[in-house]
């Protein structure tokens, strides 16, 4: 929890303290997220047909790897009470943005995105049959998801919530995934450039005077792309302050670096109100060697807020050795980030206790 959020949920303005004393007292009252101001994650599903002991263990398993928080990818009331007895962490993972749910398939079909060729997602998803990404534009999407996250932060035992797929398809994919899906792209194609659906045509005309749809060449407009940045922003810091009203602490999975973000899936994550950002440091989706992601971590945390953590996605499945994965933990590390999080298994993080 940073001090801005504390200060909200204790209704600070009416304490009548004087600001310096108000200071010293929320230093006093508000320790750092842990005593060492260091936190290991892991993203984990919730097991329910695990039995407590099952539970128990393969928490204990985690601390013992130097995890203190957990991403579940499901919501488990019983479930999260077992992991804060062991000391951990519970946040629950959602998808934000790419939403298959058959509810919103059928019901509101217009509230998904449409590609430069006016192709929508709900019908013609890119590259996966499941990429069916929501409009951040559309204000009933952002009335949907509001309510979604409210009742989501007050689930029992649950300390946090964290965002993934808050962004629009990639406009370009990580250039390792490029042969898989036999594509170049070393420009934006229209196939896979969102959103051009009636709500962002006529917000942009309204902003700039222009249809994105009549501009010479759209990718190479900066006003277009930014209010395409702004729109995820705005849909971001909206989610934020329903999260903190109830007094919980709110997350996001983001793209590796600042610069690679807004490239590739137009998110501008610097500008986030969250608690913290993890970015998905996923050096071989990059064709790239252990050691970009000190460089990449060092790109986020020096273009961050001082006071936001930045935790390092590592994908587990890329360390073919333990040195391999020290050397990664360690980079992160010296590039400023408070700490870890692994996806795609669990390893034993070095320094961590
Ligand atoms: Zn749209």
């Amino acid at each position: 929890m940073n001090r801005r959020t504390f200060a909200k949920r204790v209704g600070w303005s009416t304490l009548g303290l004087s600001i310096p004393g108000a200071v010293a007292r929320l230093q006093a009252a508000v320790p750092p997220p842990t005593p060492s101001g260091v936190k290991n994650w892991i993203w984990a599903g919730v097991e329910e047909r695990s039995t407590s002991d099952q539970q128990k263990r393969r928490f204990a398993d985690y601390r013992a790897a130097g995890i203190k928080a957990v991403l579940f990818s499901g919501v488990d009331s019983k479930v999260f009470a077992l992991a804060r007895e062991a000391g951990l962490e519970t946040h629950a993972w959602t998808w934000t943005l790419c939403r298959g749910d058959r509810e919103l398939l059928e019901n509101h079909p217009e509230w998904y995105g449409v590609s430069r060729l006016g192709d929508s997602t709900a019908t013609k998803p890119p590259y996966v049959g499941y990429y069916h990404f929501l409009c951040p534009a559309r204000e009933e999407v952002g009335d949907y998801l509001a309510r979604q996250f409210a009742q989501l932060a007050g689930t029992p035992e649950l300390e946090g919530v964290h965002l993934d797929y808050i962004r629009y398809p990639d406009v370009i994919l990580p250039v390792a995934l490029w042969k898989q899906y036999g594509l170049v792209q070393n420009e934006e194609l229209p196939q896979f450039d969102f959103c051009y659906c009636a709500v962002c045509r006529a917000g942009f005309k309204k902003e700039s005077g222009v249809d994105p749809l009549e501009l010479p060449n759209p990718p190479a407009d900066d006003a277009w792309r930014q209010f395409r940045y702004d729109r995820v922003t705005q849909l971001v810091n909206r989610l934020v302050e329903v999260v903190h009203e109830r007094g919980r602490l709110i997350t996001a999975a983001v793209f590796p670096s600042p610069a690679i973000a807004r490239k590739l899936v137009r998110q501008d994550w610097t500008r986030w109100n969250l608690d913290a950002v993890l970015p998905m440091t996923y050096h071989s989706f990059y064709n790239e060697p252990v050691e970009w992601i000190e460089r990449t971590v060092k790109e986020g945390v020096s273009a961050l807020p001082a006071d936001r953590p930045l935790y390092a996605g590592l994908h587990l499945p890329d360390f073919k050795t333990d040195a391999e994965f020290d050397q990664a933990v360690r980079g992160a590390m010296n590039g400023g980030a408070k700490g870890v999080s692994l996806f795609g298994g669990l390893r034993k993080i070095p320094d961590s206790q």
